[in-house]
């Protein structure tokens, strides 16, 4: 593990703001797979833009956490308990991302850091950036943040395999006391989705459209079908909303009973949307949505399907938010046929770890980047990815993007 200890860390004030010093240590995994192309190339990129903004008077001490591939060969471990109290200690993280072999029973490491360090709130902010070829007619439309809930619904991992013992007790128990009759080979999976969780989650996105002066929160749900859990969130959703922010929200039945159609400023409106009628809805009217709060699933897709309106997963950024630390992350995955070949889209991790500056407070060191970035694009400099895409693209490998992103930073 290289350890830069010349930094300080990071502390959480009792009213839960950040203590950020002016040479913070923060934790990164590289990752698997093209972990070890885009992590250097974001790493130059950070570096750059951070001394760029402050005038050499701030800088990061990186400092390495060994997980996944690189984990399981130095220690014989893919997610070490150290490394999730290294992450917590240190308030805020950055990585790239990991493989989840499939249909060998280890859960996903992203899941993993997710729920074991109850980060909630995944992040993924939704912007078009000019000229990154899109399918849509006006892309330039769309820009929306994704509140996702990561604790729980069907990612609680509460499942049981077909004709296994468990599924035959729940089988049972659901025929004997609840009245069910279910196949006998039925494989269970069970969707807790909590008031507590619920509530959570949907104050943080409140507070993000409050802070930033966004219009609206849409609670996203299909609660017309699962009452329970989807109709509960919702429901939960606006009683936080009520509750808890009663002075700075107004519903949408408000805004036409009451204002008319015009939400009085400072305000923003919190409505809600079934899941399946609010994918047709950002594709048709992206411009009525601003802040998205959902359910662990359905962000799942909301997310991926947004991040394709806009250029695709390489240029997706993505933050998993607790209340004690966060975790900054590509939102791909390791995209193992191209690990090495210095050739993919660093974008994702870039524009994550601009995030991150943001969070930390270090906001113009994040518009240092994504202005630089944007440039580099409108230029038509770009990686493969992209370059298929753009007519008149000139190819970049990532390494040499991230070196024509930090020529671009004034
Ligand atoms: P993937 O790694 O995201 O790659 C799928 C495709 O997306 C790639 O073949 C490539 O498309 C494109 N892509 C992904 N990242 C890109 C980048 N930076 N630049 C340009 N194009 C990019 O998905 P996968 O193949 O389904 O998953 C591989 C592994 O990653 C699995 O083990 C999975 O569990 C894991 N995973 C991890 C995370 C995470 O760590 N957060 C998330 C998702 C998946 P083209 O082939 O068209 O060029």
């Amino acid at each position: 593990m290289t350890d830069n200890n010349k930094g300080e860390l990071i502390t959480l004030a009792a009213d839960g703001s950040l203590q950020v010093p002016d040479r913070p240590v923060i934790p990164f995994i590289e990752g698997d797979g093209i972990g070890r192309d885009i992590w250097p190339a974001t790493r130059v990129v950070v570096d750059a833009a951070v001394k760029v903004a402050y005038d050499g008077n701030r800088s990061i001490a990186w400092k390495e956490l060994l997980v996944g591939e690189k984990g399981h060969a130095a220690t014989g471990e893919w997610l070490s308990d150290k490394v999730l109290e290294d992450i917590q200690r240190h308030v805020v993280a950055i990585k790239g991302p990991l493989t989840t072999p499939v249909g060998r029973g280890m859960r996903s490491l992203n899941v993993s850091i997710r729920q074991k360090l109850d980060l909630y709130a995944c992040v993924r902010p939704v912007r078009y950036i000019e000229r990154v070829p899109s399918p849509l007619r006006h892309p330039e439309k769309i820009d929306m943040v994704v509140f996702r809930e990561n604790t729980e619904d069907l990612y609680a991992g509460i499942e049981w395999e077909a004709g296994s013992e468990q599924a035959r007790e729940v089988i049972d128990l659901l025929r004997e006391k609840m009245g069910f009759n279910l196949p006998a080979d039925s494989g269970i999976g069970i969707k807790p989705i909590s008031k507590t969780n619920s509530q959570r989650l949907v104050a943080r996105a409140i507070t993000y459209a409050l802070e930033n002066n966004l219009p609206s929160v849409t609670l996203m749900h299909k609660g017309n079908i699962m009452k329970f859990t989807e109709g509960a969130f919702r429901n939960w959703g606006y009683q936080v909303a009520r509750e808890r922010f009663g002075g700075h929200t107004i519903t949408e039945d408000d805004l036409y009973s009451k204002y008319d159609g015009r939400c009085p400023e400072g305000k923003v409106v919190i409505k809600d949307r079934i899941a399946d009628m609010l994918f047709q809805q950002v594709l048709l009217r992206p411009e009525e949505f601003s802040v998205i709060a959902t359910p662990n699933l359905n962000g799942d897709y909301i997310s991926d399907a947004l991040a394709a309106q806009v250029g695709g997963l390489g240029m997706a950024p993505g933050a998993n938010i607790g209340d004690k630390c966060a975790v900054f992350e590509a939102t791909h995955g390791t995209a193992p046929k191209y690990a090495g070949q210095d050739k993919v889209n660093p974008g994702s991790l870039i524009l994550s770890a601009a995030m991150m500056l943001d969070y930390l407070g270090w906001k113009q060191a994040a518009d240092v980047i994504r202005k630089a970035l944007q440039a580099a694009i409108r230029d038509a400099v770009v990686t493969y990815d992209l370059a298929r895409q753009i007519d008149g693209a000139r190819k970049v490998s990532c390494s040499r993007f991230a070196r024509e992103i930090v020529e671009r930073m004034g």
